[in-house]
């Protein structure tokens, strides 16, 4: 039997890669006092700061969430329907369920009023809908920070998600994007500064955050993530996880010490878009132009009377 390593009870946790085994009480203490450090080294944000914590209804970012509501920060959150269909109207209600049981804040955009729905985007573009998702879901966080006067943006991006993104991003040497990929992007020119406080928890330590916290998360992941590159990516670093505990997290940890200083950022010149006042490099930003072939269709689709 393991026993805790803070209190010696029975152990309900094993945490292979830090070699480390705690009973419920003392694996939340551990989750909350770790989620702190990493804040504090990355120099994020502090307890007078307003955070917008972008929340998915999924376990990494509730998890978040509730670790800085504990922790004291003042951190209110931003929830998108991206309206696909019941997915979306769970997710809503776990993150409203969420905020109530903790008297929190949360905001809720439509998608589908700004632009459209994610289903409906994805007949219109021919393009996977990760990667128009994604940057919506940038371009919406940003500006609804900035107009609300929010200091930073929070996100659950977690462990597996950095290092799949890393080693794709090492599998094509894609040296611009390595040399931005970082727990803290900064502010200025338009952009409001962006965290990723979970960066050194893997999926399974928030899961079992989550679950011991009684947080009631939406499991079924996005219908339309499915056959993502990402997943493979996953799966392999899993593997090798699975075989040399610990990884994964030397892996990125490793890179931000030691490759990304070596790594400069190429400088490329923003200016507001000339539609919506939103930072782009070109002339209109790339939501305007998707705003654009939404309404060019929809006038197209409808009937000529
Ligand atoms: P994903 O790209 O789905 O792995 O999500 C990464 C992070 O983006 C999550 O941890 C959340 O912080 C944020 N996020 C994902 N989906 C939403 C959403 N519908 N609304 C707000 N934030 C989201
Ligand atoms: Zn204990
Ligand atoms: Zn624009």
């Amino acid at each position: 039997m393991r026993k805790c390593y803070k209190c010696g009870q029975k152990a309900t946790v094993y945490l292979p890669q830090h070699r480390i085994a705690f009973c419920k009480e003392h694996y939340i203490e551990w989750y909350l006092k770790r989620v702190e450090e990493t804040i504090k080294e990355f120099r994020m944000f502090g307890k007078g700061d307003r955070v917008l914590v972008a929340v998915s209804g999924g376990k990494d970012s509730l998890s978040l969430w509730d670790a800085l509501y504990r922790l004291g920060y003042d951190a209110d959150g931003f929830y998108i329907n991206l309206g696909i269909g019941e997915y979306s109207k769970r997710s809503q209600l776990a993150c409203e369920k969420f905020a109530n049981q903790r008297g929190l804040v949360l905001h809720v955009f439509e998608l589908e009023k700004a632009v459209a729905s994610v289903p409906a985007l994805k007949e219109l573009e021919n393009r996977p809908a990760c990667s128009f998702c994604g940057q919506l879901k940038r371009y919406y966080t940003n500006k609804f920070a900035k107009e609300r006067g929010y200091k930073v943006v929070a996100t659950g991006h977690n462990l597996d998600d950095e290092t799949a993104v890393l080693l794709s991003n090492v599998l094509s040497w894609q040296m611009d994007y390595l040399s931005r990929q970082s727990p803290v992007l900064s502010e200025g020119e338009g952009f409001v500064r962006r965290v990723k406080p979970l960066v050194k928890f893997s999926e399974k330590e928030n899961a079992l955050y989550a679950f011991l916290a009684k947080i009631e998360y939406v499991e079924e992941e996005c219908p339309f993530a499915e056959g993502a590159s990402s997943i493979e990516h996953k799966k392999l670093l899993s593997l090798l996880e699975e075989k040399s505990p610990g990884t994964k997290l030397r892996f990125y940890m490793d890179f931000l010490r030691r490759m990304r200083p070596m790594l400069k950022a190429e400088q490329v010149a923003l200016r507001p878009c000339s539609l919506c006042g939103e930072p782009t490099t070109g002339e209109v930003c790339s939501v305007c132009r998707l705003k654009e072939r939404v309404a060019k269709a929809s006038l197209s689709s409808s009937p000529s009377s």
